[in-house]
């Protein structure tokens, strides 16, 4: 197995509260890892840090074997990090193609950027029947879909998807975590952060339960899913 992420005793403060206290985990080249945790727990500040939006107090990150301390979250991109945020971040009046082009605008390939928007509507068909309409007329489920599609548009080597489960209804998580499925089957390295424990735990490799910027607990997803204290705590069962 070889890793694609290495985050080692990362540590990242908001003015004086320290939210991410020294974590460390490994993503590993083809494999879906999760980062699980409750509220405040630190996940989102996480992915924020890998993708260069917020600066670490301490500890390293490696990507493909080199450090990315310092490196600007524009040339992140570029190295191949993709980042789907929580919320979304669509831009709502904007056609649905032309937000998918955003995802694209580091890229110097107009032939290829067209392949990989035809790819993402194949991935995600509504996508290509609506192409033409404004993103902000999509239901909470196919913007996270768009969400998921911009973010692939960088041919991404790493894919961080911040609770693409969030609001959405059962039938409309269940496509987006097929979807997911579908990316690794594809060859994709995923992090994802969700509070959907049960549907993430299910189909990752690795994972790593945070509680208040620590990580407390380390396993496959099938351990984990199968942990007594992860089942009280973010299972729901006695
Ligand atoms: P959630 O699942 O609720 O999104 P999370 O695990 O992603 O939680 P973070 O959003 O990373 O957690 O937050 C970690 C801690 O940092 C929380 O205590 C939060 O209140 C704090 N925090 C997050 N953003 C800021 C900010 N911009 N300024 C100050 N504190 C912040």
């Amino acid at each position: 197995m070889t890793a694609l992420l290495e985050v080692e005793d990362l540590r990242v403060s908001y003015g004086k509260i320290e939210a991410v206290k020294g974590i460390s985990f490994t993503v590993n080249q083809g494999e879906v890892t999760t980062l699980i945790g409750t509220n405040g727990a630190g996940k989102t500040t996480t992915l924020r840090t890998l993708s260069g939006l917020l600066k670490p107090t301490g500890g390293k990150i490696t990507f493909e074997g080199k450090p990315l301390s310092g490196v600007p979250a524009h040339k992140i991109v570029s190295l191949g990090l993709a980042h789907s945020p929580e919320g979304r971040h669509i831009f709502p009046r904007m056609t649905i193609e032309e937000n998918l082009l955003l995802g694209a605008f580091l890229r110097r390939d107009p032939a290829g950027v067209q392949e990989d928007v035809e790819r993402a509507y194949t991935l995600f068909p509504i996508l290509g029947e609506r192409r033409k309409q404004a993103a902000g007329t999509l239901s909470g489920g196919e913007q996270q879909m768009l969400a998921m599609g911009r973010a692939l548009m960088c041919r991404p080597k790493l894919l961080m998807l911040d609770e693409p489960s969030m609001g959405l209804s059962p039938l409309m998580m269940q496509k987006i975590m097929a979807t997911i499925v579908e990316l690794k089957a594809s060859g994709m390295t995923i992090l994802l952060v969700e509070q959907n424990a049960q549907a993430a735990l299910s189909l990752s490799d690795q994972g790593y339960v945070l509680e208040v910027g620590k990580v407390v607990l380390t396993g496959t997803g099938q351990d984990l899913l199968h942990n007594d204290e992860v089942r009280k705590a973010y299972l729901g069962e006695d």
